[in-house]
């Protein structure tokens, strides 16, 4: 993991648990953090987790300066923005942009305000 995606996953915490781990697993804030990564051992259920675990972001291999610029393409487009412009401005091929775009129009029904947050950040 790059030093700038940790960044972002920083950025995230912040804005998903307010600066405070929380299990995704059991909704335990007892967590201890690892020292590489940004990774924590939940000591309530004893599984590891990162912010990233039950949204959008889950399991991708899109850095994720690459999904917040995504976001705000799609937020702040009126009509609606096609897969093969996703594509070039995101800088990902068009395949990776179609599962993009699908993963951010399900996270605007469940995630909205935290896609709201994302989509306002201007730059880093
Ligand atoms: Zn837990």
């Amino acid at each position: 993991m790059t030093l700038r995606n940790d960044k972002y996953l920083a950025i995230l915490e912040q804005i998903r648990w307010g600066g405070q781990p929380k299990c995704p697993y059991c909704e335990s804030d007892n967590a201890t953090a690892y020292k590489s990564e940004k990774r924590y051992h939940c000591n309530s259920c004893y599984t590891s987790f990162s912010v990233t675990v039950g949204t959008i972001f889950h399991k991708t291999h899109v850095s994720l300066d690459k999904w917040f610029l995504a976001i705000r393409l799609v937020m702040s487009s009126s009509g609606g923005i096609s897969v093969r412009q996703l594509a070039s401005e995101v800088g990902v091929n068009k395949n990776t942009a179609a599962s993009m775009l699908k993963r951010i129009r399900e996270g605007m029904k469940e995630e909205r305000e935290m896609l709201e947050r994302i989509a306002q950040i201007k730059s880093l």
